[in-house]
């Protein structure tokens, strides 16, 4: 997005001419932000053999699955509707890796029917999937390291709670249950979920898993999850996404070298690829003074974009209406009846009542989270792709709230 002749646009498209054709609130996502992003991580990435699955659960429309298929990316979907979403995108089964956590097997079953590569959190699921398959159907095994990526110069342990992968401390019990079933394990998957913050502290904890991966002998590849971290406010601490892949790439093609065969090393960043890609367009509907806030009242909330509410998230604010406005301070609130702040204490350019905001960093977890809460209608979502909108998704309406309910007759 870009601010020029006092008009915010993305590919030479006004912001606010959108507002006006598509009404709000409007999810707006920038393909080539998207198409950016994935060059981004290619070119960090070039000297090693690295493919990318986006992570389908940050935003999972089947234009922007679409879009990813075009741009080379394969996917990684965490539930088998995500699969046959990927599937009706135009993927190849194998193309997308289903990362299920604590789904029965009767799931694990379907995803293998579809041809997924399978990659599997559990020994009890491991044990199931051996007593079925054998060497036929290859599969990735999600480690938990225990360790966390996270401060600046040290990895702190940590996540021994956490209910994803199974346990490295648990390795002996899988080659039990591999062996015994003649399992074939084609890749190692780690991701913890914390944020990459620093290189050389990403490469002590892949370290790890290179020490894990020698105990496998059929290995294709190793999938190193996600962690990439973008800015949502100015001087966040973000990805060194080329020193990352300059030293990565050197270390894992060492490791290969080492292991005596090349191994395709796998990402699944979801937020690094469409979180700035996406905004919320909002209308201002009151302002309201009171003893201690001004606030801004806009038609949407925490329905549409749960993040702020639910990690305590940050996303900027703009004032697409009125650029050159006088800086005031206000809290930014949605129309949901519960405490529904978008943003606390901003300074926006005056915030007249009609005016169109733009929430920044809305592409990822924005619509993907968004619910009927209050029984709203889920807003529009548009693609600007070759400089042209498209309507990616229609908003809902009253008939698409009512249609799964079941007329009773109570009398
Ligand atoms: C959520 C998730 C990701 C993507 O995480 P981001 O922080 O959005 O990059 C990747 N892999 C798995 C298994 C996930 O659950």
């Amino acid at each position: 997005m870009i601010l020029k002749d006092n008009q915010y646009s993305i590919q030479e498209i006004r912001l606010t001419e959108l507002s006006r054709e598509f009404g709000t609130p409007l999810y707006v996502y920038d393909a080539e932000k998207i198409r950016f992003q994935v060059e981004e991580m290619q070119k960090a990435f070039s000297a090693a053999n690295m493919r990318i699955k986006y992570a389908v659960k940050a935003l999972s429309n089947l234009s922007i699955l679409k879009l990813m298929k075009k741009l080379g990316v394969g996917l990684d979907v965490v539930s088998i509707q995500e699969a046959h979403l990927g599937l009706n995108a135009g993927f190849r089964p194998d193309e997308i890796l289903f990362t299920p956590n604590s789904v029965s097997f009767d799931e694990i079953q379907e995803g293998i029917k579809l041809g997924l590569s399978i990659n599997i959190d559990n020994i009890s699921i491991l044990e199931q999937f051996g007593h079925h398959y054998h060497k036929e159907v290859p599969v990735c095994l999600r480690i938990n390291p225990h360790i966390m990526a996270g401060g600046h110069s040290n990895i702190s342990t940590g996540h021994i709670d956490s209910k994803f992968g199974i346990s490295i401390l648990q390795l002996r019990h899988v080659h039990r249950v591999i062996k015994t079933n003649n399992i074939r394990v084609v890749g190692l998957h780690m991701h913890t979920g914390s944020d990459i913050l620093d290189a050389d502290v990403f490469i002590q904890a892949a370290g790890i898993i290179f020490d894990v991966a020698r105990e496998f002998h059929g290995l294709e590849f190793i999938d190193f999850g996600s962690g990439f971290k973008v800015a949502y406010r100015e001087g966040d601490i973000t990805t060194d996404i080329v020193a990352l892949g300059k030293k990565l790439s050197k270390s894992f093609n060492n490791f290969c070298a080492e292991y005596g065969k090349d191994l395709e090393i796998w990402f699944e960043p979801g937020k690094f690829l469409v979180s700035e890609a996406g905004y919320l367009l909002v209308r201002a509907n009151v302002i309201k003074t009171t003893p201690a806030t001004v606030f801004v009242g806009v038609d949407s909330g925490m329905n549409h974009l749960l993040r702020p509410m639910m990690y305590g998230a940050y996303h900027d604010i703009i004032n697409l209406s009125n650029p050159d406005g006088t800086y005031r301070v206000y809290s930014v609130v949605g129309n949901i009846c519960e405490t529904d702040t978008l943003g606390a204490d901003r300074k926006l350019n005056e915030v007249r009542e009609g005016d169109i905001l733009a929430i920044k960093n809305a592409g990822a977890y924005g619509f993907a989270m968004s619910s009927n809460y209050n029984s709203r209608l889920k807003p529009a979502e548009v693609l600007i792709h070759d400089g042209k909108a498209k309507l990616i998704r229609r908003r809902e309406n009253l008939e698409d709230l009512i249609k799964t309910l079941v007329e009773t007759d109570l009398d």
